[in-house]
């Protein structure tokens, strides 16, 4: 039971107002805290939710000693327990919709097929990406068609599936989605397996750190040599991520022939 809520961000609700998501919470019962993409569904009584993403610097803790700097919500729960969200860059949500109507309708807008169910198969992928000119690396880190696979997955599975991050996402052969689907999949297992990973300050929610940075194949391995043939691990930005890549084993799409064009230099 959420015995008392206090939402000291205005940025967290936005654009609902904090104090109405607060009273809407208040003395609410917590059924079930699951996931859809990048969200956390807590599921409370009188059909209601609360919708946290995270983003990249927030993290919720359970029974923290003393308030954390960044504190932006704090719970008080039954049985003397605390839930505190902390989130230093402030980019992270919480909504609160009324109705399962609502949530899918939220979740839909925001979220694509996800990984690691029977929807997500090669046929889905070409399905989304036909006609596609973007960049791979940004189809695979758009949420609205791909959910919940972040820039450290992204670069993990396009590596592992031998594709450049620059090639075109509607450009994919067949083969390379079928790869491609296979190296999201396998890369996300590894981040469940080892707990995700800490670059800055991300933290479970007990405030344990995860280890899926020591097991990086070329996120952020810049200058390194690449695991599989050595070749010095580059980095790009693409779409305004920084992205790693092995050009050997990853090579990059040729440039588009330009049409020939007649010289038109009349005096040579
Ligand atoms: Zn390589």
């Amino acid at each position: 039971m959420l015995l008392d809520v206090e939402i000291l961000d205005w940025r967290w609700t936005r654009p609902q107002d904090p104090a109405i998501v607060a009273d809407g919470l208040r003395g609410q019962e917590v059924r079930r805290v699951g996931r859809a993409g990048k969200y956390l569904v807590w599921e409370l009584s009188d059909e209601r939710f609360l919708l946290v993403h995270l983003r990249m610097t927030g993290a919720l803790l359970f029974d923290p000693d003393v308030d954390p700097p960044h504190t932006r919500v704090r719970m008080r729960l039954d049985g003397g327990h605390r839930v505190i969200y902390v989130d230093p860059r402030r980019f992270g949500t919480g909504h609160l919709v009324l109705g399962e109507a609502a949530r899918d309708a939220y979740l839909n807008e925001r979220l694509g097929v996800e990984p690691m169910t029977p929807a997500f198969t090669a046929e889905h992928l070409r399905d989304i990406a036909r006609g596609r000119t973007a960049p791979v690396k940004a189809f695979v880190l758009d949420q609205r068609r791909i959910a919940g696979v972040g820039n450290i997955y992204a670069d993990e599975a396009l590596f592992r599936a031998g594709i450049h991050p620059l090639r075109p996402a509607g450009a994919l052969t067949r083969a390379q989605l079928e790869a491609l689907r296979d190296a999201i999949e396998a890369s996300l297992r590894d981040g469940i397996d080892a707990k995700g990973a800490t670059i800055d300050d991300f933290r479970h929610v007990d405030g344990a750190h995860g280890s899926f940075q020591d097991r990086f194949l070329v996120h952020l391995r810049e200058g390194e040599p690449c695991v599989n043939c050595g070749t010095t691990i580059r980095k790009l930005v693409v779409g305004g991520r920084g992205t790693y890549v092995c050009e050997h084993c990853q090579p990059r799409p040729r440039a588009r022939r330009r049409p020939a064009r007649p010289r038109t230099n009349g005096s040579a």
